[in-house]
């Protein structure tokens, strides 16, 4: 037994070492308990600051994510109106570049047309001085003009008064030597031999043309002083009225002759246009075809402000070289034995056609065809 005990003894002496131990272990726990219980509540108010510090940082990040979302909608704001300022930029840009590209075209044609002006320029400044030249000669010339225009009126009042005058002298010198030729042929006239009586008939021939030329003058001095003023004159009822005073010509010739329905009336002498048409019409029937009826056609055509008259025939025609001549006073293209006439009957009438302010002219195929052509003005009407 005693060992027993013993063995028991020790054994609880080791348990109550143990126990001591686990005691002393407890302890030791007990006091880590205690400071890791402090620990943890310091942790634990950590934890409660912490949390706090969450809230708070929550709310400010909820304010600022509020903030944020208001910036974002104003960024998205700015981006639109940024956008519409950027495409703006861009119309405004492209709308630069055009204006920057006309510009250029512009200043490429101001180059241009620079270089134009100061050619036009340099024109412009030659011309001047031709024009000054021109305008100083022009000057003379009208100074020169005024004075011959001058004496040409004197001239050919002179020659009218001359034309007038000497006819009206001439016709009675004239009227004696056709009165003395008479008076030597009834008084001697049995005692003159043939040849003696044919130079007495060629005294009296010569007499007699000399008075026609001498009235043929008087006639051509008169175109333009008469005292028939002028006045509407319709020129259908002209031809009619030279026809008239050339119907026994017409009829001798067989001759056919139409006018123009729409022949105009003009403003002039009555009796000097008459003397024109019947002039021209009766060349047309005196220089006829010997182997063709006389075709006569009198008519009229507008030419700007003139009307253009015409008288053509079927007749022998004139050469060319003759067209301007013919005009001339006493001026002839046959022998009076081929053809009567003295020369005065186109110069009378080219006197009567500038008396009317117009102009006369001939166009002719010879063998074949003549027209004379003369024009009058239509504001006389
Ligand atoms: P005249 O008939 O008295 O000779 P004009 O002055 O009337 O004088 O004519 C001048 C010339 O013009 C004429 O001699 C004639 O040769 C020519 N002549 C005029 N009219 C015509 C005509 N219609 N056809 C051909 N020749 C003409």
């Amino acid at each position: 037994m005693d060992s027993d005990l013993v063995a028991a003894f020790a054994e609880c002496s080791e348990i109550q070492g143990t126990l001591v131990l686990i005691g002393q272990r407890i302890g030791e726990s007990n006091a880590k308990c205690v400071e890791m219980r402090g620990n943890l509540a310091l942790r634990g108010q950590q934890v409660e600051d912490i949390n706090r510090k969450c809230v708070e940082l929550r709310g400010t990040l909820a304010l600022r994510s509020h903030e944020i979302e208001v910036s974002e909608h104003e960024l998205v704001e700015i981006n639109v109106s940024l956008a519409l300022k950027n495409r703006q930029l861009a119309e405004f840009n492209a709308e630069r570049n055009g204006i920057a590209a006309a510009l250029a075209l512009k200043d490429q044609q101001l180059a241009a047309s620079n270089v134009s002006r100061d050619k036009a320029l340099d024109a412009l400044v030659f011309s001047h001085q031709q024009l000054a030249e021109s305008q100083a000669g022009h000057k003379g010339a009208k100074a020169e003009l005024a004075v011959t225009n001058r004496q040409l009126v004197e001239s050919n009042d002179q020659l009218e008064q001359f034309a007038y005058v000497a006819s009206h002298d001439l016709r009675e010198p004239l009227r004696m030597v056709s009165t003395y030729i008479a008076l030597l042929e009834r008084r001697c006239g049995d005692r003159l031999d043939d040849e003696e009586r044919e130079f007495l008939e060629f005294a009296r021939e010569g007499a007699q043309r000399l008075d026609r030329m001498v009235l043929d003058l008087l006639e051509y001095s008169l175109v333009g002083r008469t005292d028939d003023a002028f006045a509407p004159v319709s020129m259908a009822e002209v031809v009619e009225a030279a026809i008239h005073d050339l119907r026994l010509a017409i009829n001798e010739a067989s001759a056919e002759i139409s006018a123009a329905v729409d022949l105009p009336t003009v403003t002039g002498s009555r009796e000097e246009l008459v003397c024109l048409i019947r002039n021209l019409v009766g060349n047309a029937l005196k220089y006829r075809h010997p182997s063709r009826p006389p075709v006569i056609a009198v008519g009229a055509t507008v030419r700007g402000r003139e009307w253009v008259m015409s008288v053509s025939d079927n007749g022998i025609g004139i050469a060319p070289e003759y067209f301007e001549r013919i005009f001339d006073i006493f001026q002839r293209l046959h022998a009076r034995t081929a053809y009567e006439g003295n020369g005065i009957g186109l110069a009378i009438s080219r006197r009567i056609v500038e008396h009317h302010g117009g102009r006369i002219w001939v166009e002719s195929v010879p063998e074949e065809t003549t027209t004379f052509s003369f024009t009058l003005p239509m504001d006389q009407e």
